[in-house]
């Protein structure tokens, strides 16, 4: 149970740079729910050359979307290990049609239906920019000019339109994601509340 004693099931979206890795870190301490990030998993998996590592490893140094059976299987798991039973918040997924499809099938399995969709937005140009500061931060392997701008490509062609569909089902929060970490922070939870 979240502290405000009931279960919270969230999926934080927007494009590469908008903070939803950050945002997701801080509602998970708030709440008390464990956040999932499939990037961060295939990250992992990356950096200790993991059989899945191995697997994933060209079409996240291109930009482009890990294949669905690869994803889906990861998050089915996810969703199933015993701190997740109370809540969640999913970071980075899904990601296309079909993997809403998919995390609808699993969510009817399990018997626990979504609660909210959060949106993040900023302009392209803050993205740019926070993304060239992450690069320089964290040096990770999809930072580079070229993918970033592949990953937003991709964000916008096969992402955003999953907006409307979650907003067609009432579930559609939307976020100003400009601002300080903390204020953006309460602009989710109240939001939310
Ligand atoms: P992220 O940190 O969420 O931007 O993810 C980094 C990379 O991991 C993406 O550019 C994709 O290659 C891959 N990835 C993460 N989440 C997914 C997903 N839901 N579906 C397919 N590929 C993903």
């Amino acid at each position: 149970m979240t502290e405000k004693g009931t279960t919270l099931r969230l999926l934080i979206m927007g494009p590469q740079g908008v903070g939803k890795g950050t945002q997701a870190a801080l509602l998970s301490k708030h709440y008390g729910i464990p956040a999932i990030s499939t990037g961060d998993i295939f990250r992992y998996n990356l950096k200790n050359k993991t059989e899945l590592g191995k697997q994933v490893q060209e079409f996240i140094d291109r930009g482009a979307l890990v294949p669905d059976e690869l994803t889906n299987k990861i998050v089915k798991d996810r969703l199933a290990m015993d701190d997740a039973k109370d809540g969640w918040i999913l970071d980075g997924y899904p990601r296309n049609a079909a993997q809403v499809s998919a995390l609808d099938t699993m969510l009817e399995e399990l018997g626990t239906p979504l609660n909210h969709v959060v949106a993040l937005e900023a302009a392209r140009s803050i993205l740019l920019e926070r993304m060239q500061k992450r690069a320089v931060e964290e040096g990770r392997s999809d930072d580079t000019p070229e993918v970033i701008a592949k990953r937003l490509e991709t964000y916008e062609k096969e992402t955003s339109p999953l907006l409307d569909v979650y907003e067609s089902r009432g579930q559609l929060v939307v976020v100003d994601g400009v601002g300080d970490i903390e204020s953006i922070n309460q602009r989710i939870i109240q939001s939310l509340n």
